[in-house]
């Protein structure tokens, strides 16, 4: 039986006193933010997907993405759910109130349990002011291991940016052969996009700190404010589509390693993909260590695809290797299943399986994913 959520797709109510949304899981979450937006409000979790994903599926995969660096991801938005368990008992979990400690916070297990422990049906969201204004600086290096360097100078600068974007020579190159035309500059091996929120005094001061933390080793600098900074985002935005120039098909992994150990996974990934003879492309969110790894291939490429799964096998084990995870955003699912005891201890696991057994004894929500 499938449950689809898709035409549950209120916002029941947004307050701007309460700083509050509550709605239903069907919710574009594109759609909530900018129905925040013409409140003077912000709800920041902002997955590339924001246009066609959902607050339910959001919720469920604990998504992140571009403003996670300074906002945190969905669960930091999350004040309360209703539930429907798998026994058909209705919950609320949470509260509507920013803060909260009675019980054990339930409905933080049901965030990023990818739909295995019961079906959301309402979501009361935390929002905030909206902040003024935004500046973007464009950043171009020679190579990757430049750009990951450069990202520890921006931190130390000691302003936390509202994204910091990281794109390497394939990223950059598949953009140029989208749009038939070269974007980034011949000499460009890798890019930063470090963006910079508040009022426009603020992030004036801000981008000028953090261009002059970036100018070492730098090829080119470009800034743009406000709205103007959107053909900036735009080139950012078309990595996913434009990589299938390169190759048709891609395996797309969000892994995520300490700040400090970004070059070492930027190298590393570049070593693997050398001894598997692969294509690839590493894009994403290197503020918080959370790089899309693509490793692209063509099925009808004897062996491709096999050698492309046994790179992935190798990029977990480095990425486990150097203190990180398999996942930073996109969960587990089905295909990530064979992986996830590199990760998990056996306890750890077992204690997950028998919360999924309690709450679902009879296995009838997402079974076989996730754990
Ligand atoms: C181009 C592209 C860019 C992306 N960029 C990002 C990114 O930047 N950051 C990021 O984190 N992710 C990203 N994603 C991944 C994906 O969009 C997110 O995981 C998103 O949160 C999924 O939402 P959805 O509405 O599409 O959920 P679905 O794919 O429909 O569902 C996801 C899971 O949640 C469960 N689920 C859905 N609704 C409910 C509900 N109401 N109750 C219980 N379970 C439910 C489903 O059963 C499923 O297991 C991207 C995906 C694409 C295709």
């Amino acid at each position: 039986m499938v449950v689809s959520t898709e035409k549950m797709d209120g916002i029941v109510s947004m307050s701007r006193a309460d700083l509050t949304a509550e709605v239903e899981p069907g919710v574009i979450t594109g759609e909530l933010k900018r129905r925040a937006s013409e409140m003077g409000l912000f709800y920041p979790p902002d997955p590339a997907s924001s246009e066609f994903s959902s607050i339910g599926g959001n919720i469920s995969e604990n998504a992140g993405g571009l403003r996670a660096i300074k906002y945190g991801s969905t669960s930091n938005y999350v004040l309360g759910l209703e539930v429907v368990l798998p026994t058909g008992a209705i919950l609320w979990l949470g509260r509507h109130t920013h803060k909260g400690v009675v019980g054990y916070s339930l409905k933080d297990l049901f965030i990023g349990s990818e739909g295995t422990l019961g079906i959301i049906t309402r979501a009361v969201l935390r929002l905030i002011p909206m902040p003024r204004t935004t500046s973007v600086l464009l950043v171009t290096y020679s190579d990757a291991s430049a750009s990951a360097s450069a990202v520890k100078g921006i931190l130390g600068t000691g302003i936390l940016p509202s994204a910091l974007e990281f794109m390497d020579r394939a990223s950059l190159s598949a953009v140029s052969a989208y749009r038939g035309t070269e974007v980034f500059g011949e000499k460009a091996g890798s890019a930063l996009l470090i963006e910079v929120d508040g009022t426009e005094e603020e992030t004036g001061k801000a981008i000028e700190k953090i261009r002059a933390a970036c100018r070492e080793g730098a090829v080119s600098m470009e800034v743009s404010h406000g709205p103007e900074a959107e053909g900036l985002w735009s080139a950012r935005r078309a990595i996913s589509p434009a990589l299938a120039k390169i190759r048709p098909f891609k395996l797309n992994e969000d892994v995520v390693v300490p700040l400090s150990k970004l070059p070492e996974l930027v190298s590393g990934v570049d070593r693997i993909a050398g001894e598997m003879d692969l294509r690839y492309a590493n894009f994403g969110h290197a503020g918080d260590g959370n790089i899309h790894v693509n490793l692209l291939y063509d099925e009808k490429d004897g062996g491709e695809h096999e050698r492309a799964l046994r790179a992935v096998d190798m990029v977990f084990d480095l990425v486990i290797r150097l203190g990180g995870t398999i996942s930073g955003e996109h969960g587990v699912g089905i295909t990530k299943l064979a992986y996830i005891t590199k990760e998990l201890s056996p306890a750890a696991h077992e204690l997950m399986r028998g919360i999924k057994r309690l709450v679902d004894p009879n296995n009838i929500m997402n079974p076989g994913k996730a754990l």
